[in-house]
């Protein structure tokens, strides 16, 4: 029996999480199938195929699991973007604004060399907020990124025009 499934028909919706009026996109159902995982990551590096990616980068903590396999698929190294006061060694950080208050993501500071071609992984792009936190990073220990991939992006939040107002190329699968 063929399998045509697509990466949205993994995903389900819960509602109400983690706050009332909430609809949370929950991608574990999609990484816990093994033929929707693999789709996932082989959609997610199709645009960059004959691109090179010296360095993958992963958003705490979907983009952990996404990046880890796209890393692998490459053979380039994994570095995570984690929250505030995760990571052992010397750190940069960067705040953020939420819709209530302020977030901090933090990387090594010696975990991109100057030059580094570098590809960004989260889960889902909503409001871009997480996600230029991770590009001022990565920028800032001079690594260049070449692309911002995500399973979801959700448009009408304004991520995708704000990654792509600073230049970025920014690829989902679904929305
Ligand atoms: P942003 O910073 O773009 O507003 O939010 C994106 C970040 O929040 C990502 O790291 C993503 O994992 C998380 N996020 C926000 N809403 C959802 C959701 O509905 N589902 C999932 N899986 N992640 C979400």
């Amino acid at each position: 029996m063929p399998n045509h499934k697509t990466v949205q028909d993994y995903i389900r919706t819960i509602v109400d999480f983690p706050h009332e009026g909430i609809m949370f996109r929950d991608v574990t159902t999609l990484f816990a199938d093994p033929r929707g995982l693999r789709l996932a990551v082989d959609q997610m590096l199709h645009p960059y195929a004959g691109t090179r990616i010296d360095k993958v980068i992963g958003l705490e903590a979907r983009g952990f699991i996404l990046g880890g396999a796209i890393a692998h698929q490459l053979s380039v190294g994994f570095v995570p973007i984690r929250k505030k006061s995760k990571l052992p060694g010397a750190t940069i950080s960067e705040a953020y604004t939420l819709e209530y208050g302020e977030a901090v993501v933090e990387i090594h500071d010696d975990a991109i060399q100057a030059g580094e071609k570098i590809l960004l992984v989260d889960d889902l792009l909503a409001t871009g907020g997480t996600a230029e936190a991770g590009i001022k990073l990565v920028e800032r220990l001079g690594g260049e990124i070449v692309g911002c991939a995500f399973v979801i992006d959700l448009p009408d939040l304004g991520g995708r025009a704000r990654l792509e107002k600073m230049g970025m190329d920014v690829h989902a699968l679904c929305a």
